[in-house]
């Protein structure tokens, strides 16, 4: 069984240190998928063709061999690693980068940075982005504020409502803290500011027993069923729920940075990434092993370039 590593830390010289080769990384990815401590994957190791559990030397550095039927399985197999066009090396220095840099790094950043297409890097972006949605375990609890906003391209030369239709409403939840401000924050994309479509946000995100605060809107009356301490008060241009309307402009500030033009899948991706880090604020250091044990555990996806064409 292979030493299951924890690299710890947001320091670039200490990461560039740790890791400096491929081999380095298949190290640390065998950790992690055949450790007896992971319990999403097959532990001990059981081959992936014929289920025998022995196993030699694979081909690449730390892959595996079934011993009975021969099929030779990478660290990367089966993980978000899984058919990456180009070094294992260069993508913990993207995780690293996208994960500990406060506001992340756009695709063209990272394609001059590490000396990519843009287009490689902006679909290695989105499967970082698909492990840093949040697991639902964890609802927000005690006071919090919910408020919506609009987002999306604001096209060049017209103003007003001509590009409205091409603006994304969006349903942020904050956790407001007694004495240390706040807390963790959550955020969906939504087609309409209805019960309908703030219901399964407020199931996944929001604690029964919270105390949830948000303006007079008619599409928050039917949650109160559901959310007993829920109440309404008017918005007051904003000041009744300061912490939050502070958390919308710095996500939309990001934002518009980042993007100019995205799907509404592309832009939940955006908003996941921003609340992954956001939540892990105080435990930054921990925040890359968690990034990559994350796509260590999740299944490799497909992507539709559709969805990847104008996002940067
Ligand atoms: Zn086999």
């Amino acid at each position: 069984m292979y030493k299951q590593e924890k690299f710890e830390g947001v320091n670039s010289i200490k990461i560039n240190r740790y890791f400096q080769s491929d081999e380095d990384c298949y190290r640390y990815l065998a950790g992690i998928k055949w450790s007896l401590d992971n319990p999403s994957l097959d532990n001990p190791y059981k081959c992936k063709k014929c289920g025998h559990a022995k196993f030699g030397k694979g081909k690449k550095p730390y892959s595996r061999r079934c011993a009975k039927c021969n099929y030779d399985e990478s660290p990367m197999a089966g993980t978000m690693f899984d058919k990456l066009k180009f070094s294992l090396l260069i993508a913990f220095h993207i995780v690293f980068k996208i994960s500990t840099k406060k506001k992340g790094m756009s695709s063209l950043e990272l394609s001059e940075e590490f000396e990519l297409r843009q287009k490689t890097c902006r679909e290695f972006k989105w499967k970082v982005q698909q492990v840093m949605a949040s697991s639902r375990n964890f609802p927000l609890t005690g006071e919090v504020h919910v408020d919506e906003f609009l987002t999306g391209e604001y096209e060049r030369g017209k103003t007003g409502r001509s590009s409205e239709s091409k603006k994304k409403l969006v349903i942020v939840a904050l956790e407001i803290l007694d004495k240390e401000g706040v807390g963790r924050a959550y955020a969906q994309v939504i087609n309409r500011a209805s019960a309908k479509e703030f219901t399964p946000f407020f199931k996944a995100h929001i604690s029964k027993e919270a105390k949830v605060i948000a303006d007079q809107w008619k599409g928050y009356l039917p949650l109160k069923k559901e959310y007993p301490l829920l109440k309404q008060m008017p918005s007051n241009k904003g000041a009744n729920l300061k912490e939050l309307h502070i958390h919308i402009m710095n996500i939309q500030g990001w934002l518009r940075g980042i993007h100019h033009h995205c799907t509404k899948e592309r832009l939940q991706g955006y908003l996941d990434e921003y609340h992954y880090r956001y939540n892990r604020r105080n435990n930054m250091g921990a925040i890359f092993d968690l990034t990559i044990r994350k796509m260590v555990c999740h299944k490799p996806i497909r992507l539709n370039n559709n969805d990847l064409k104008t996002a940067t």
